[in-house]
């Protein structure tokens, strides 16, 4: 482990925080056109569309949803010859629109195919995902390797080797599995396919390396869909090599259950310095929004103190003290309305990610809470007075009264940031 000082932390972009005994797996930095992953960069969120690829237009759209919603690199599959014929025109569209998220291909069977028959796609992406377990069986599969390999280093390209828990290499695990049934002290099956997990990514890896990839040009990733499985693969993976990994917990799920799962496995390999760039797969609700998962991808970072992307809400549950539901509609429409103007202030106005923004239901907590924030406002629990008390800095500010509570806090939040973000701006004054 390399331990990370609170200086250095702090020099990358956007970085915040001092966090107590934190040290960060030392990894070898991998560029995948402007970003790195890994060798000391702050963690990477990346996400994938579910557009059909060769529906140029629709890929567009979305890649584009999801970097304006945070996402660093983006990842589209390119499974058929419509798909790859496509991507050349989709990186010129997105430039065009001044889009500049990397494109990252996921490419499963017939990847050798696709990159040699068409070299716009092979040239337009960043970077090419590998699955070792879908690469092709037997004799064919070192020569269909080999060729994606070649490929990249012909483009100039690096590549994640993504093991995946349901499509792993099952020559590999068939034969260390009767290797274990011969041991006089067998292990489990579910040990043994952890373990081919891990074999599986570090031979691919080293199978590369022969190949002439440089240990620059090569992330890995372990994917399962189990929370401890996560972990332990994971753990194990950091302990036997130096490649910047890919975290992520495979087919999370929908709603809670996906969010929960994933912060539980990833929280805990990031606290243990685990991890350079991280997905969150969320299944959508039927025609639902698809930047959810980069939303959750950044407030699991920005949560632990890794990164700042978006100043956060805090907020009280409720209880039986406010009964009226005006402070969640206001918690819900400043985070709303933050998220929404951080295209914008993340340029005009730099470290506004790192303010702390409170809503609090009752004067019990939300004096004290607001104070811890940069700017906060209780509003009146049952039967108190119609007054909402606003905190700016530590300091009461203001108190709002009225019909207007909401806009005129949006107003003191706005002022705020201008006067202590921008340049030049005026000084927070009361609405
Ligand atoms: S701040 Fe007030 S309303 Fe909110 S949970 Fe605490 S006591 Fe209840």
């Amino acid at each position: 482990m390399q331990r990370i000082s609170q200086q250095s932390y702090r020099t990358a972009a956007y970085i915040m925080i001092e966090i107590p005994n934190y040290s960060r797996r030392a990894s070898v930095g991998v560029r995948v056109g402007p970003i790195t992953i890994g060798g000391n960069h702050p963690v990477v969120v990346q996400s994938m569309t579910n557009t059909d690829t060769a529906d140029a237009a629709s890929t567009v759209k979305q890649v584009q949803q999801l970097a304006a919603a945070g996402s660093e690199l983006v990842r589209i599959t390119v499974n058929t010859e419509e798909a790859a014929a496509q991507v050349g025109r989709i990186r010129g569209m997105l430039d065009t629109l001044g889009c500049r998220v990397p494109l990252i291909g996921d490419f499963h069977y017939n990847g050798h195919l696709l990159l040699t028959k068409y070299p716009d796609c092979a040239e337009a992406l960043a970077k090419y995902r590998i699955n070792p377990g879908n690469v092709g069986f037997g004799r064919k599969r070192d020569g269909q390797f080999s060729t994606m390999i070649e490929v990249a280093i012909k483009y100039n390209k690096p590549v994640r080797i993504g093991v995946n828990w349901g499509s792993l290499d099952e020559s590999l695990v068939v034969s260390m599995m009767d290797e274990n049934a011969k041991s006089p002290n067998p292990r489990s099956a579910a040990e043994i396919t952890r373990e081919a997990l891990i074999q599986s990514a570090l031979m691919s890896a080293a199978r590369a390396e022969e190949l002439g990839m440089r240990r620059d040009q090569i992330v890995l990733s372990c994917k399962v869909s189990g929370v401890q499985d996560l972990i332990g693969v994971y753990s194990e993976l950091a302990r036997r090599c130096d490649y910047a990994l890919h975290l992520g917990l495979t087919e999370a799920g929908m709603g809670s259950k996906g969010i929960v799962a994933s912060t539980a496995s990833m929280g805990y390999l990031l606290q243990g310095g685990i991890g350079d760039t991280i997905r969150v797969s969320l299944t959508p609700e039927p025609g639902g929004d698809r930047s959810k998962e980069v939303v959750v991808a950044q407030e699991i970072l920005q949560t632990m103190g890794l990164r700042a992307f978006t100043p956060l809400v805090t907020a009280c549950p409720g209880c039986g003290r406010t009964t009226s539901t005006v402070f969640q509609e206001l918690a819900e429409d400043i985070q709303a309305y933050v998220r929404t103007q951080m295209p914008i202030w993340k340029n005009t106005y730099p470290g506004v990610e790192e303010m702390t923004l409170a809503v609090m239901g009752c004067v019990v907590n939300g004096p004290g809470e607001s104070k811890h924030a940069n700017i906060g406002i209780s509003l009146p629990g049952t039967g108190e007075a119609p007054a909402a008390p606003v905190f700016v800095d530590g300091e009461k500010f203001t108190t709002l009264r009225g019909e207007r509570i909401a806009e005129e806090f949006k107003e003191l939040l706005n002022n705020y940031v201008v006067s202590h973000y921008g340049q030049g701006g005026s000084a927070v004054s009361a609405p």
